[in-house]
């Protein structure tokens, strides 16, 4: 593998093709390929449908926006026009899908299996960091850094950190730019406590846990402005990323029905269901209702509960 052919496959990974449409969130091609990667690091290359379906549906079920139907048919079939994947039919993998619009059940009947193209499995061989430094590109291209943790364990796959990656200009550059001064902005604005659980903890003069969430995120374009967002402790804003709880109109928190647990998550997240967001110190720094809109459609969790 040359140098030229390693990039040219990163380039490949950060540039997916992915279908956007007023800012709705697509992960499901990242998550197949995330689940290909940890498969790939077991010793399993070919993936066939039938055996994967469910599990990939699984991962959509968790990780992208809610919807009625799940596609899981849709990333594995239409990857193979990102150059890295293919999807071949029959037992014996005998011919090479070429269409586009195949359902799930003719996935099955047809035995289609997936992998990676022979290029990039010669890379993934070649390169030991390779698996770490094209999940690192998809994380932080497609998720916030607060959920990367639990995508890799619900994924079950291992990153090795142990030294600097060679790839590692090329994952610096997949990093958007982001304004310094919006952690402080936020954090200003709200007072250096969680807009939900009102922690101000701090060290010295250290704060701690303290974190500026995205509303509308990052990796959505999300913009580095203070109504797009709110200063959340660590656990709130983990939660928050991940759809437990939404923004409802005029700051009011709505708890998803689909988050439930024991006592300790009534007196974390249950008892502010309904309730309503600290409010930052100026109107104008309120959150937009756009952005707000933005969260509830495309990463809270199902419906709130009732009021
Ligand atoms: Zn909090």
């Amino acid at each position: 593998m040359t140098a030229i052919g390693a990039s040219g496959i990163l380039q490949s990974f950060e540039n997916l093709n992915i279908w956007r449409r007023n800012g709705e969130r697509a992960p499901h091609k990242p998550l197949l390929i995330l689940m290909a990667l940890a498969l790939f690091q077991q010793g399993v290359k070919d993936i066939p449908f039938r055996e994967y379906e469910s599990r990939l549906s699984e991962l959509l079920r968790e990780f992208a926006p809610q919807r009625r139907t799940l596609y899981p048919e849709a990333p594995f079939v239409r990857l193979k026009n990102d150059a890295i994947w293919e999807v071949t039919l029959g037992a014996n993998r005998e011919h090479i899908l070429r269409e586009n619009d195949l359902t799930k059940g003719q996935l099955r009947n047809l035995d289609a299996t997936g992998h990676f193209s022979p290029d990039v499995q010669t890379f993934l061989q070649s390169d030991p960091k390779a698996i770490t430094t094209i999940a690192r590109v998809l994380l932080t291209a497609h998720f916030p850094e607060s959920i990367h943790s639990d995508i890799l364990d619900a994924i079950g796959l291992a990153l090795d950190d142990s030294t600097a990656s060679t790839n590692g200009a090329d994952i610096a550059e997949v990093k958007r730019r982001r304004d310094p001064a919006f952690r402080e902005a936020v954090l200003t604005a709200y007072q250096y406590r969680c807009a939900l659980c009102d922690l101000d903890l701090r060290i010295g003069n250290i704060t701690i846990g303290l974190e500026a969430a995205h509303i509308k995120w990052h990796q959505a374009s999300g913009p580095d402005v203070v109504e797009n967002g709110i200063a959340l402790c660590c656990l709130h804003h983990k939660l928050f990323d991940i759809g437990a709880f939404t923004l409802g109109d005029h700051r009011r928190v709505l708890v998803s029905e689909k988050a439930h647990g024991g006592r300790s998550f009534e007196e974390i997240l249950l008892r502010h269901h309904g309730g309503q967001l600290n409010a930052p110190v100026r109107t104008e720094h309120h959150p937009a209702g756009s952005f707000a809109e933005w969260h509830r459609e495309q990463v809270f969790k199902g419906s709130a509960r009732p009021l």
